[in-house]
């Protein structure tokens, strides 16, 4: 995998190549549609990034499949549950603002859903973590988004040291959390 963070190419969004095998592969790229990016023309700047892709790949990516989402909006609901309807996945907000990421989130759902119908747990005191996340999770996006490219740079540079690599990847502490934690401690 491979992400591109350029605030000056792709405002407070990202870039990234997610290969499914040794041929094909996932170029995605997201940004926030935020006042000051409404004047951006996807197309070109799809170009540029296809281009910056091959360049730093050091491969041609030809392009098979291609298609766009326009106003995709993400959020949290106020309530887990409204009598018996449950908000699960996406409709309780399972997108995470951090990374977009929201499959796993979706699928606990699920399952502390089923468990409420079961009886053998409340689903409203479940996902209780799960909202504590997206507050954690929107911290980061916000505080990423206000990076510059020399900041953004620097923290790639220390992503590349082997003590915090192993802080970050092979110890039990979430140092993600810590940092939202530290920055946003009050709930939203
Ligand atoms: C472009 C993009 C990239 C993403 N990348 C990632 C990623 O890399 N990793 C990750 O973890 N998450 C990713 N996500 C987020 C993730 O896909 C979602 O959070 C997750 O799929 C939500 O699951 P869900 O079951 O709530 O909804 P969905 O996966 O949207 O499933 C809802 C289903 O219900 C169906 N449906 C809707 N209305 C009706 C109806 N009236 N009757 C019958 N069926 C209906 C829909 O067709 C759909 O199949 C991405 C999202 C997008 C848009």
């Amino acid at each position: 995998m491979h992400t591109w963070y350029d605030n000056e190419l792709v405002p407070k969004g990202m870039v990234y190549f997610l290969p499914f095998s040794n041929t094909e592969g996932h170029l995605v790229l997201v940004y926030p549609k935020y006042k000051e990016n409404l004047a951006i023309d996807k197309n070109k700047l799809w170009k540029v990034i296809h281009g910056k892709a091959e360049q730093t790949l050091k491969q041609k990516l030809s392009v098979n499949q291609q298609f766009d989402l326009d106003n995709y909006v993400i959020g949290k609901s106020k309530y887990p549950r409204i009598g018996n309807t449950f908000f699960v996945g996406n409709c309780l907000g399972a997108i995470n603002p951090f990374l977009g990421f929201g499959q796993f989130t979706s699928i606990l759902t699920g399952i502390y859903a089923a468990h409420d119908l079961c009886g053998l747990s409340n689903y409203e005191e479940d996902v209780q973590v799960l909202y504590q996340n997206y507050h954690d999770s929107l911290t980061l996006r916000r505080k990423l988004e206000a990076l510059s490219n020399d900041q953004l740079d620097l923290i790639t540079k220390y992503l590349h040291y082997k003590p915090v690599r192993k802080l970050l990847a092979g110890s039990n502490i979430n140092l993600l959390k810590v940092l939202s934690t530290l920055t946003h401690p009050s709930h939203r």
